[in-house]
């Protein structure tokens, strides 16, 4: 018995029409675009069947490889993986080493049990006309050379496959899923299959591209075709990437589930008896797109802030950058507690939440949701490479985070907006990022971060925050319009990090090479601070002066000092007791400057960056002085950071990817 909600059931039901019979449109072509998109480098024909009770499943894959690269193809890696969650693993002992005080040994996050292990294991390997490869499969390690890790296999045809020849590859396949793992896997009866199958490198800048999976990064695969026959027990509510086109009610007590997708370059799916369906429509000026939200029943209460927010930045996404073009897109509220939440998959998304969430706290369900939609822009059409360049999918979404949650709910409570406390998007990001500023560039290979918390905060954080700090120099405006152009022109294609930079220059028309070079291929830190202010009367050596305001003439001076290595022009506002306000403009290039004012006014305040531009600065508290003492402001601004950073403390506790 189906243990879905009622309309969870209703769509399940009518979705499997009666019967044994099945639902496949006579052309696939007709389901998605008619006219590839992308370049149609793989199709996938994947026939698997779960195990439910074992969490495991056993599959034939087809893959047809067109060799779109130039040269003939003498060797093809293959990702495994499911090989990942085993005990000597590359991405295993770098979660061991990463670990923190409550998690133990073989236990890369608390609660999870080290018997649950996953694995993939290639039963059989043939190429069509070349016969049997099984024997010849091998292990390769090009990150590392640790031989214990089989999360990439690597095989030689007899004949290479020629420049604009195609080669088929059947791929017989076994897996066993971990307990939930950085998104995939199995928590109760709730099953994420994600990064579940044989998966072919790239040939990417003239080499193949086909990293071992580790704990910080995350993938890179080449666009196509897929159709997917999915097998599960008949009381299993199922959602996967692509467009459903068939399902099979089978005798045995299974149903198969048959999915398409075009122009897409990954395949993920889950399958809960408990999901809740809802189903809904977003316009895009493509035609409509099916929204297909899977809701578990503790959550139901939560479905219109989930819908609201996807569609409010399905809105942004669309009139900001260029049409989602794909017909589907289904978004999946993971099994509670789970590794499963806030992960992106082509036309297919988790997001998290937790029941007592109130509304006014936005971590969740609404940045999740957003964040994980805006993936589908930079990750799922606008592919780059996320092991090697892993802040241009998170850090151009974290930066787009920013901007469409202002947009949506405004700049100084798109974050938290909760019996008076508020916070904006753009400040979560800059908390992120001064945590653990200085250890790694932008530009650093995802494997390679000191930790996980430097990789996150410098990908997610530092990227939005030198983003938004970019505004400043070229306005939000140009940079809006150099992200159009970048998605226009990119999308359907791998770009790397110097294809988005240069777009940048290219729109704005400026040389930003001392920027980038600081911002993205440095480690600089930005910090300037008011270090001295003083007002003394011109004549102050004279016996019994009186000072008197609008008459007595001081000399002021005012010190700034850069405390850090980053060079970075900046403003200072200097406010004086007769109401005039000065603005300085600093290069920042030596260490420190003094602005000197001879005139009948004392100053009264001085601020460095008055219209709050520089998001990377990495202090605030010492961009400004003030002469007379308020100590209200003040306070009320420690309590606002005690609060941010008290609640941005437990609420990564629920990682982002
Ligand atoms: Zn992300």
């Amino acid at each position: 018995m189906a243990k879905c909600g009622l309309l969870g059931c209703l769509v399940a039901v009518l979705a499997s029409g009666s019967g044994a019979q099945t639902v496949i449109p006579s052309t696939v072509s007709a389901i998605n675009s008619p006219t590839p998109l992308s370049q149609r480098v793989v199709h996938y024909e994947i026939d698997a069947r779960y195990d439910a009770k074992a969490h495991t499943l056993d599959a034939t894959e087809i893959l047809t490889y067109h060799n779109f690269t130039g040269k003939p193809l003498d060797t093809f890696p293959f990702h495994l993986y499911l090989n990942a969650f085993q005990p000597a693993s590359t991405y295993m002992q770098e979660r061991e080493r990463d670990s923190t005080s409550g998690q133990g040994r073989g236990q890369p996050f608390p609660g999870w049990n080290p018997n649950n292990y996953g694995a993939s294991e290639i039963r059989s390997f043939e190429i069509v006309d070349q016969g049997d490869l099984t024997s010849q499969l091998q292990f390769t390690h090009p990150d590392d050379g640790n031989q214990d890790d089989r999360s990439v296999v690597q095989v030689r045809p007899p004949r290479p496959v020629p420049p604009d020849g195609e080669v088929q590859f059947k791929i017989r396949f076994h897996d066993q899923f971990p307990e939930v793992l950085d998104r995939t896997g199995w928590d109760r009866d709730f099953v994420l299959g994600a990064q579940w199958f044989p998966k072919v490198g790239v040939w990417w800048h003239g080499a193949w591209n086909c990293h071992q999976f580790h704990a910080s990064t995350e993938f890179f695969a080449d666009f196509g075709v897929y159709d997917v026959r999915l097998t599960v027990p008949q009381n299993e509510v199922v959602g996967a990437s692509g467009v459903r086109v068939g399902v099979v009610r089978n005798p045995d007590g299974t149903q198969t589930v048959t999915y398409h997708g075009d122009d897409i370059h990954d395949f993920a799916w889950t399958a809960s008896p408990h999901y809740r369906v809802h189903e809904d429509t977003f316009q895009s000026s493509l035609g409509p797109v099916r929204l297909i939200l899977l809701m578990q029943p503790a959550h139901w209460g939560q479905l219109d802030r989930h819908l609201h927010v996807l569609k409010e930045a399905m809105d942004r996404y669309g009139r900001w950058y260029g049409p989602y073009p794909y017909k589907t897109l289904t978004l999946v509220d993971p099994e509670p507690g789970s590794q499963a939440y806030g992960m992106e998959y082509p036309t297919f998304v988790t997001g998290g939440t937790s029941w007592l969430i109130p509304e006014g706290i936005r971590e969740e369900p609404e940045f999740t949701v957003e964040h994980e939609f805006g993936h589908q822009y930079w990750y799922g059409m606008v592919a780059t490479n996320e092991f090697e360049d892993a802040w241009l999918d998170e850090g151009i979404n974290s930066y787009n985070d920013v901007k469409v949650m202002d947009s949506i709910f405004g700049p100084a409570t798109s974050w938290v907006d909760w019996f008076g406390a508020t916070g904006g998007a753009s400040e979560r990001q800059r908390d992120f990022y001064i945590g653990v500023p200085d250890y790694d560039p932008l530009s650093r290979l995802g494997w390679q971060f000191r930790n996980d918390a430097s990789y996150g905060a410098i990908s997610y954080g530092k990227t939005a925050s030198v983003l938004l700090t970019l505004e400043s120099l070229i306005g939000e405006d140009t940079l809006r319009q150099a992200m159009r152009i970048y998605f226009l022109r990119y999308r359907f294609t791998h770009p790397g990090k110097e294809d988005f930079l240069k777009t940048v220059e290219e729109v704005s028309g400026k040389d930003l090479r001392w920027y980038f070079n600081q911002a993205v291929y440095g480690t600089e830190v930005l910090d300037y601070e008011v270090n001295k202010v003083s007002s003394i009367p011109v004549d102050w050596f004279k016996e019994n002066l009186r000072e008197q305001k609008g008459v007595t003439e001081y000399v002021s001076d005012v010190w700034i000092h850069r405390k850090e290595n980053f060079i970075f022009p900046i403003e200072v506002e200097i406010r004086f007791d007769d109401g005039e306000r000065v603005r300085e403009h600093w290069d920042g290039q030596d260490r420190w400057v003094r602005f000197e004012y001879k005139k009948k006014a004392r100053v009264v305040s001085a601020e460095i960056d008055p219209d709050h531009k520089i998001y990377l600065d990495r202090n605030h508290f010492n961009d400004s002085y003030t002469a007379e003492a308020n100590p209200a402001p003040a306070s009320k601004l420690v309590n606002y950071w005690m609060f941010v950073s008290q609640l941005f403390a437990q609420l990564l506790t629920w990682w982002l990817t």
